[in-house]
């Protein structure tokens, strides 16, 4: 949607606008007409004064009774106060030192006030609340419709409020150009849009609910077709774009390496890797996504295709999301290689945090080309690293996928370097087709052999009889020569629960997991399980974020050696451990894991020869969405599944992990699974225009729209 880029002060003036930029970051015209409403509310969603709530925001419809200037007691200064009654009750309105509001707020006038409400003396109050006073001679006919009028409700600040976005919008709406319409003719009519127009100016000003409705299926539609117009736009060049081919040799490192695997390949991880060799072997960049369960062996395809490109003489570069990732792929993969072979191929980590003098070496290894295979962070795109010859990037994306960040490595090699991206947890199709629509998909979905698959059960701690029976369980498992993980969702009595990602919608997490009781934290669980009857006895550790890196290491290494029984500990164990001995995991306050958080935890247990057990305990209630969750977890091992479902409770933000890598790439209106199928149906007809069109000569203002998206994108790059 080609929407004005004027900046927001030259219409709102400095101060607001400064406000917008600093609390919502939105800049210009076009960032506040793309601030959707989050939704709707009526004059029956206000709040009766009576039943007003201490402490919480409110908004309530009210008539001014009376209005009072106090002077303050030894003090200069003055307080306005204000009485106001929506007939049932009363409350008072406090301003300090802006005795000129009486001017507006008249005895008789009625209006909107919102604020957070507090009790003065006794009596329930709104200190400088946000008004809006109701037009002062209005018809009743007018009134009702006044009345009747959705009022859009946006996401807000403390000090950007959602009715300062209203006011602002209107201003805004009230001077702008009509908008030009980028979308083809045949599409609006084809799916009985509104023009690009009127939908802006519906979904923020609507006259009936029927008209936001509209407004947002329009939008809607524009999101879904400009993110795959992008997106097969980008398929098509890099398609054409010129890379140098790889390919092993027959005698080379691969060879070796292969020769060296303690095991057998999966018929999957086979298959992909000859997908990923012949890629590798084109002229032209690869751009494949590769996602498979957890533990189905997805780092050793990766591994295997940087062999690849060793052979060939080139560079790989492994990007993970955090220096902790990066630093277990450096030393996974230092084992999976062997000492001899991370040798001879210059096995190089870089991350930020690294002493200035190992950086200087590890940049220089990887500049000489000394380093064939380098692990690293965000640090690896800075511009101070140069390559060699970087042939492939592999890209650990985590739950963090975004459009751009693939981006900004490919820039490092000659020509564009081949690109394999992971992600940790399988994803459902229409997710792939919207995050990654622009990427080929390889899937492993078999796990090596050997595992004997994960049970998991919900435990509630309303049953004194099964908590106790869990550490039972464990005891056995522990003298039947096994070991466990115990994880709390904190580390110690007064942090926030950092390292959980609560994944629901903030209203959902308030209404359905709201802890009743401070949440297990892992140092006071370590304790407490000392004088556990059943397992007190055994050899507990304990591992967590804030520990120093030597102390994790060695803690995890008593573990992996079988000199620990238990380890109680945080979620940094969540991604690359890999101890095949440890059989169950007991999971503390499970309610506050996302789904696919849960389902990547227990994948650390059931890794060799024996079955897993996982026990979520949860004291969440019965029916609710938090149990209900824990029993979806419970019911399948299929990721896919159980991501689908998680995308359906989660926000898109998060699935999409543009909160952190910033704006364009977040959606705003779709939601993956609810409209997948318009996303399809965006998709094939974005390709029925590229194909007929495939230059966008004959819709240039379609052309320029996606030229400002790219812009965009680059533009959050560079910030990245
Ligand atoms: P993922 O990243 O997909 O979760 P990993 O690549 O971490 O899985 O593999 C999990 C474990 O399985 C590792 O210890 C790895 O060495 C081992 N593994 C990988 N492929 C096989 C195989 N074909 N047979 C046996 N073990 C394997
Ligand atoms: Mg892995």
């Amino acid at each position: 949607m080609l929407l004005p880029t004027e900046n927001l002060d030259r219409v709102l003036g400095d101060r607001t606008a400064k406000a917008f930029a600093k609390h919502l970051g939105l800049k210009t015209v076009g960032d506040l007409l793309e601030h959707f409403p989050r939704r709707y509310s009526t004059r029956g969603e206000l709040t009766p004064i009576a039943q007003i709530p201490i402490g919480e925001a409110v908004t309530v419809v009210a008539d001014i009774q009376d209005v009072r200037e106090r002077r303050i007691k030894g003090k200069a200064g003055s307080i306005l106060e204000i009485r106001i009654t929506d007939g049932d009750g009363t409350m008072s309105l406090t301003f300090f030192n802006q005795a000129w509001r009486a001017k507006d707020l008249k005895p008789g006038m009625r209006g909107l006030f919102a604020g957070k409400t507090s009790i003065y003396n006794g009596q329930i109050q709104l200190a400088h609340p946000d008004y809006e006073l109701f037009p002062e001679s209005i018809a009743d006919e007018d009134a009702k419709a006044w009345a009747e009028l959705p009022i859009p409700i946006y996401p807000a600040s403390s000090v950007v409020t959602t009715w300062m976005i209203q006011r602002a919008m209107g201003i805004v709406l009230d001077t702008l150009a009509p908008l030009e319409e980028s979308l083809p003719k045949e599409l609006i009519a084809r799916h009985g849009l509104l023009s690009a127009d009127d939908a802006v100016r519906k979904i923020h000003r609507p006259a009936k609910a029927h008209e936001w409705m509209a407004a947002r299926d329009t939008l809607r539609y524009h999101e879904a077709f400009s993110l795959q117009a992008t997106l097969l736009k980008r398929k098509r060049l890099a398609a054409a774009e010129e890379s140098t081919p790889r390919v092993a040799t027959a005698d080379g490192v691969l060879a070796a390496f292969d020769a060296s695997l303690p095991f057998n390949l999966t018929a999957g991880q086979i298959a992909v890797g000859n997908e990923i060799a012949d890629d590798l072997a084109r002229p032209h960049p690869m751009h494949r996504l590769l996602q498979g369960e957890v533990g189905s062996g997805k780092t050793l395809v990766a591994l295997r295709a940087m062999l690849v490109v060793a052979d060939a003489g080139g560079q790989s570069a492994l990007l993970a999301p955090t220096e902790v990732l990066a630093s277990q792929h450096f030393a996974s993969i230092e084992r999976t290689l062997g000492h001899d072979l991370a040798k001879r191929l210059g096995l190089t980590l870089l991350t930020g945090q690294m002493p200035a003098a190992e950086k200087k070496r590890a940049l220089l290894q990887i500049v000489s080309g000394k380093a064939q295979i380098i692990v690293g962070t965000h640090a690896l795109i800075a511009e101070a690293v140069s390559f060699f010859d970087l042939g492939l990037i592999v890209v650990d994306e985590q739950h963090r996928f975004g459009v751009e960040q693939r981006e900004a490595l490919r820039l490092k090699g000659k020509l564009p370097p081949h690109v394999l991206t992971m992600t940790a947890t399988p994803i459902p199709r229409t997710l792939a087709v919207t995050v990654f629509g622009d990427l080929e998909v390889s899937t492993l979905t078999e796990l090596p052999g050997g595992r004997r698959g994960i049970t998991t059960h919900v435990v509630r701690e309303q049953n004194p009889a099964q908590v106790a029976r869990v550490w039972a369980r464990v005891a056995e498992e522990v003298a039947a020569g096994r070991q466990a993980f115990v994880v709390c969702p904190r580390i110690d009595g007064d942090d926030a629960p950092e390292e959980a990602q609560p994944d629901l919608d903030d209203e959902t997490v308030e209404d359905a997991t709201k802890p009743k009781r401070p949440l297990a934290a892992a140092v006071a669980v370590a304790e407490a399980l000392r004088s556990n009857p059943s397992v007190g006895k055994l050899r507990i550790g304990l591992m967590h974020g804030r520990q120093a890196t030597e102390e994790k290491t060695s803690v995890m290494a008593e573990f992996a050696a079988g000199r620990l029984d238990i380890l109680v500990s945080t979620t940094v164990i969540e991604v690359g451990v890999d101890v095949p001995n440890a059989t169950v995991m007991v999971v503390l306050d499970a309610e506050r894991f996302g789904i696919s958080q849960l389902h990547q935890l227990r994948g650390r247990v059931g890794r060799g020869g024996h079955a897993g057990l996982c026990l979520l305990l949860s004291a969440a209630e019965d029916a609710t969405l938090a149990l209900e969750r824990l029993e979806a977890v419970a019911s399948t091992t299929d990721g896919f599944k159980l991501s689908e479902i998680d995308l359906e409770l989660r926000r898109e933000g998060d699935v999409l992990g543009s909160t952190q890598s910033g704006g364009r790439s977040a959606l705003k209106l779709l939601r993956v699974v609810r409209d997948a199928e318009l996303i399809q149906t965006a998709r094939s007809d974005a390709a029925e225009i590229l194909a007929a069109d495939p230059t966008l000569e004959r819709h240039p203002l379609l052309a320029a729209d996606l030229a400002r998206i790219d812009e965009a994108a680059q533009e959050n790059l560079a910030k990245s």
